[in-house]
């Protein structure tokens, strides 16, 4: 059957925002303005300004008021349930306006950022349960003198710093679960894409948060990114973005307040294929893991450790699934792979796919940019005859290159797939329960796939082992991630005095 393909078109003029601190637009006034081009269509979709770090100290003043005064965090869970519900509801109603932003300023396919925006509206609806049974703990074994309670209380002000690959995705799973909490939150996304942040900002407001509890900041990271993970009146910084940036993050903690923090960095994530597995099944995840989202994702799998006896067919299956998957217009509703988001990163990705083949790796598919008249396109990557030591099987790319190397024993499959810095996801294809559970228990990764891959829901955890990050955002893990534990000793009766 013909594919049926409808297309919207880029708006005539950008959409211009203010940020919003407070429960409030603050228009751009006379700040310096960020002007965003789509990178599939080249022309200007948003316009943003760049808050100056004196907008950013009015923003925390805001949501360190917002939390002091106990207006969230004193609610019942069934208050705060009940705003991010309707919060959850609002976003169904204006998926179609987030996903064109969000598509417009990523670049990714519009049919995909529809499913991510209501992906988020349900992860709203489950933190709303999770903001009503988050408890304690209590103690009544400590003799008829002594009773203990383990309460679980926000931790503050939070700073939440996100990247331009899943701009509204990586914010729903954060948000919903800090305000769960009882915290409160000052957000900065990254600068090329800041327009969804600012409409979840709006409709957080709409639902009936109190004002000053989700205040936006936009501009550059080096300068308010910088000075609000310095900011000595926030209390805990939740990062999302490369491992570099992350470091500085640590740096300023120490520096300044010593704040909480919560890292979620980059990854080299494994695909392990046994030659029991189904194959088709398998190169279908595989290209889709790598794929999916032009590969600009922290949980990408770009490396592929096959069993050596079907290694070659394996990676024909592969060539013939890139072959057909549909690059294009991320406005086109067919399209499968859109454009690459900044040109910054397009050049990256080249330079990588161009040090692979300089280093010795052979070319087996792609490698080339899509000319497409306008923006910037990368068809997806295939490398053979890859090493260890390569940067293409080191380095995160952050793009559709994939990289294959051949594995003869489970231990060497294993020692290949830890055989590197980071360990924020992996997945393993194999029929055998023997080999998926010893390869699921050895492997080092915060999220792992069993015959599938890039799968989840607000169920269940996200986090990096090693230098893939701190702590865990999502379910009631990311819940409990933004509380501190206090322990409270409560005597029964009669003290025995001290001094007699
Ligand atoms: P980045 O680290 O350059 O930027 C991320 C955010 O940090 C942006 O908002 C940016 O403005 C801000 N920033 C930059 N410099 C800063 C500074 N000095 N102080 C404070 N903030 C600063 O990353 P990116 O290029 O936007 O995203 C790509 C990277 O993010 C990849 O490495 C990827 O693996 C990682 N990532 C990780 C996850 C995850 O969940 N583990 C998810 C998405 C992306």
């Amino acid at each position: 059957m013909d594919q049926i393909s409808t297309r919207l078109s880029p708006p005539e003029a950008p959409r211009e925002f203010g940020f919003f601190m407070n429960g409030a637009w603050v228009p751009a006034g006379d700040r310096e303005l960020f002007d965003r081009q789509s990178p599939a269509h080249g022309v200007p979709v948003t316009r943003v300004p760049k808050c100056t770090v004196e907008d950013l100290d009015a923003a925390v003043d805001a949501a360190r008021r917002a939390f002091d005064d106990r207006r969230w965090s004193g609610l019942n869970g069934q208050a705060r349930a009940a705003v991010l519900l309707r919060t959850g509801a609002l976003i169904r109603e204006r998926a179609d306006e987030i996903a064109y932003f969000e598509t417009l300023e990523n670049g990714k396919p519009i049919s995909q950022a529809r499913a991510e925006v209501l992906g988020c509206a349900d992860m709203f609806e489950y933190a709303s349960g999770l903001a009503r049974s988050l408890h304690g703990d209590s103690f009544n074994n400590l003799g008829d003198g002594l009773f203990g309670l383990v309460t679980r209380e926000p931790v503050g002000v939070v700073g939440l710093i996100t990247p331009w690959n899943f701009p509204f995705l990586i914010l729903c799973e954060r948000v919903p679960y800090i305000l769960a909490s009882g915290c409160t939150i000052v957000a900065k996304p990254s600068e090329v894409t800041s327009a969804t942040t600012l409409i979840l900002a709006e409709i957080l407001s709409d639902a009936g948060l109190p004002d000053g509890c989700m205040n936006v900041v936009t501009g550059a990271g080096s300068s308010i990114g910088q000075a609000l993970i310095e900011h000595p009146r926030v209390d805990m910084l939740s990062f999302t973005g490369s491992t570099a940036v992350g470091r500085r993050v640590v740096e300023a903690a120490g520096k300044s307040n010593f704040k909480k923090l919560g890292l979620e960095l980059g990854g080299k994530n494994p695909q392990i294929v046994f030659a029991d597995a189904d194959l088709e099944d398998a190169a279908d995840g595989v290209a889709f893991g790598i794929g999916f989202n032009t590969g600009q994702c922290c949980v990408s799998g770009s490396r592929l450790i096959v069993e050596r006896s079907v290694a070659d067919d394996f990676a024909r299956m592969v060539q013939a699934k890139f072959d057909k998957v549909r690059v294009g217009d991320p406005l086109d509703e067919a399209t499968q792979i859109g454009a690459i988001t900044t040109e910054a990163q397009n050049a990256t990705i080249m330079s990588y796919i161009e040090r692979g083949q300089a280093e010795g790796a052979r070319l087996i598919c792609g490698g080339a940019q899509l000319d497409m008249g306008r923006g910037q396109f990368i068809v997806p990557t295939l490398f053979g005859d890859v090493t260890r030591d390569m940067s293409i099987a080191r380095e995160e790319i952050f793009g559709p290159v994939l990289t294959i190397m051949p594995f003869d024993t489970i231990e060497e499959a294993i020692e290949i797939a830890n055989d590197t810095d980071y360990g924020l996801a992996a997945s393993v294809w194999t029929k055998n329960i023997d080999k998926a559970l010893t390869v699921t228990r050895q492997v080092q990764a915060g999220r792992f796939w069993v015959n599938t891959t890039l799968a989840g829901g607000p169920e269940l955890p996200l986090g990096g082992f090693r230098q893939s990050g701190w702590g865990r955002e999502a379910g009631i893990y990311g819940v409990e991630e933004y509380t501190q534990v206090k322990s409270v000793h409560i005597e029964i009766g009669k003290r025995d005095h001290w001094v007699k």
